[in-house]
């Protein structure tokens, strides 16, 4: 009598239990079927809609790091067998680009297309006024990301998710950008280089989400810069990465700091009408007056008949 007596609490707290796990199993079941039918449209049309339809594993990252994510609430609108998001509104096929810019010829077919490309950053101070100034013209880019910059200031991982959002390309322009490393006596390490691109693939779906995939990568000072490329250009080619040069720049990077006049005095001086321009600019932290000069830059391609794609 006493046993059962004991025994009498344990019961209820057991069917309290059984009842709680059933109820939740059936409630978390609604909730997952309500989702499945809210899926994000398919992974091309993701970056024309980033805006309304994010996917999952940014919501993730975006909560891992800290970053705002009021605007993105519905962590459960996963899809994990969704294939590699190719970023990039407008996005151009990078490798026709890459043999214009290695043979300088390509298949003329008349479309005058501009890509504005940024590399070094981002930075707390110059990424932010490129984005605003793309927006305000709806133009999107190709921002070349270096891994340990975002590591150094944690709180740029928000403006590579922004560049990203607004529907920028983001490319690979390695973890440690240092040439001593990357190519001692000029000569390319082959496999420094490579590793140093992975460890900034890896920083990169740390923050954008394990769907981020990037193809295009850009050489720290340029692939035609260094010698013995052979090894690591094999290498690149059959892992499927696609590097790339350009063929028209605003000197932001060489020499001292340039007025934002300099800086569209180097982009007049070295365009040629080349059909596709592939401008190179820089928004690491020093380079306020790139931000300045990108206005006259964007105004002054347009009144040429040019149109802006990303590199994908
Ligand atoms: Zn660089």
């Amino acid at each position: 009598m006493h046993k059962h007596k004991k025994l009498k609490p344990n019961n209820i707290l057991l069917m309290f239990i059984i009842s709680f796990t059933l109820i939740s199993i059936i409630f978390l079941h609604i909730n997952d079927v309500n989702n499945k039918s809210k899926l994000p449209p398919p992974a091309i049309s993701v970056s024309n809609n980033v805006n309304k339809n994010p996917t999952h594993g940014i919501n993730i990252h975006l909560k891992e790091h800290d970053i705002n994510t009021d605007s993105y609430n519905n962590p459960k609108e996963h899809n994990s067998e969704k294939p590699p998001i190719n970023n990039g509104k407008n996005g151009f096929d990078a490798s026709i680009i890459q043999d214009f810019l290695l043979k300088n010829k390509i298949k003329s077919d008349g479309k005058k297309i501009a890509f504005l490309t940024f590399d070094d950053g981002p930075s707390l101070e110059v990424t932010p006024k490129i984005l605003k100034t793309l927006n305000e013209h709806n133009i999107k880019a190709t921002f070349f990301i270096v891994g340990n910059q975002l590591d150094k200031h944690p709180e740029s991982k928000k403006l590579l998710m922004d560049e990203y959002m607004q529907g920028n390309s983001i490319a690979n322009h390695t973890y440690s950008h240092n040439p001593d490393k990357l190519y001692p006596k000029k000569d390319v390490d082959a496999k420094f280089f490579m590793e140093d691109l992975e460890k900034n693939n890896t920083v990169l779906k740390n923050v954008l989400g394990d769907n981020f995939h990037t193809r295009v990568i850009r050489f720290p000072g340029g692939h035609r810069t260094w010698n013995k490329t052979a090894e690591v250009d094999h290498i690149l080619k059959k892992q499927g990465y696609v590097f790339l040069d350009w063929n028209n720049m605003t000197s932001d990077a060489e020499g001292n700091p340039k007025t934002k006049q300099e800086l569209i005095d180097g982009y007049k001086h070295t365009f040629k009408g080349q059909d596709k321009l592939v401008i190179l600019m820089h928004d690491s932290e020093d380079k306020s007056t790139t931000a300045d000069a990108l206005p006259d830059i964007i105004n002054d391609l347009k009144s040429k008949g040019y149109e802006f794609e990303t590199l994908t």
